[in-house]
């Protein structure tokens, strides 16, 4: 039995194992993914006994995603810009290696609901970890230009300054808050709208992060929130015409490159939908 393993703290209930064992047991693979709760004063332990641990691979979510990267032997370029990393591989003799899979999960999101990156103007709510793997992606995809809107400008700033850097987009990418009129004027001229904030998460589930006037046709709008799967703001861009790309899709799609990078297979992303949606307490 191949084992992995999804860490986080609080974990809550992970719908990781869920999704991967699913597939595992559609592939036929002698596989299993188990949750393990890792607090941030026991990750220090967890990861200087993962080598010899009989693991082979682990997720790993909030708030894990940038301190494991120390432990790691060798980091995927792109998980070195991002300064994080969602999954780890366990490969000959223990040596660790850290990739992120969600810049990619998001980008496939978006390239399957027939959304062109190259050329567009995007504005992503949120400054945090997941933002920054999303900013990161489409900048490096070709966006015209990233606003990056957050309730606290100056986390907003610094992810923009930084990311101009490591991406050499320093004119492409700019910090707006993350409400009021310079969030309606950045949205005027955008393309796609990403939202990477945890609000319209439950149990808040009927908070929007934009008011509704600011969704029209012609934009496409990601929501990277999974629970609920329909959240308020996608519910508002059906209603104002916009395409509407649910948070379950970047999360199969980290899922399915994780399970690329473990095991070299093409992941079933159709029994890992089914298993999520039903987990997510939906049935297709
Ligand atoms: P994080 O690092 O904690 O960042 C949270 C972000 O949300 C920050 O920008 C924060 O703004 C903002 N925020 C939180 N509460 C807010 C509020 N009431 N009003 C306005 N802004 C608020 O979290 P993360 O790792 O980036 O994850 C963000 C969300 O994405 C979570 O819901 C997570 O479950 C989801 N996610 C989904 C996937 C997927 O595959 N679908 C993958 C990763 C994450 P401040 O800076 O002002 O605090």
């Amino acid at each position: 039995m191949t084992r992995y393993a999804v860490i986080g703290w609080p974990l809550g209930h992970s719908m990781s194992p869920a999704i991967h064992n699913a597939s595992f047991e559609a592939l036929g693979l002698s596989c299993r993914m188990e949750a393990v709760a890792v607090p941030p004063a026991g990750l220090d332990a967890f990861m200087r006994s993962l080598p010899s641990s009989g693991l082979c691979g682990v997720a790993v979510t909030i708030p894990h995603k940038a301190a494991v990267l120390t432990y790691c032997a060798s980091v995927e370029p792109g998980a070195g810009k991002i300064g994080a990393a969602n999954t780890l591989a366990v490969g000959e003799g223990g040596n660790l290696g850290a990739h992120n899979t969600d810049a990619a999960a998001a980008a496939r999101a978006l390239r399957e609901a027939g959304v062109e990156v190259a050329g567009r103007r995007a504005v992503v709510l949120g400054a945090g970890g997941a933002a920054r793997a999303i900013c990161y992606r489409l900048l490096r995809d070709g966006a015209a230009h990233v606003a990056i809107a957050n309730r606290t400008l100056s986390r907003a700033e610094a992810l923009g300054r930084d990311l101009g850097r490591v991406c050499g987009a320093a004119g492409r990418v700019a910090a707006v808050p993350g409400s009021g009129a310079a969030l309606e004027e950045a949205l005027a001229s955008a393309g796609i709208l990403v939202n990477a904030t945890s609000v319209g998460m439950s149990p808040r589930a009927g908070e929007s992060p934009v008011p509704r006037a600011l969704l029209r046709a012609g934009l496409a709008v990601m929501d990277i929130v999974y629970n609920p799967i329909e959240t308020r703001l996608l519910a508002d861009a059906r209603r104002a015409g916009a395409a509407a790309i649910p948070g379950t899709e970047m999360f199969l799609y980290q899922a399915a490159e994780q399970e690329r990078i473990w095991l070299g297979v093409e992941a079933p992303v159709e029994v890992m939908r089914k298993a999520l949606l039903s987990g997510l307490g939906r049935s297709l």
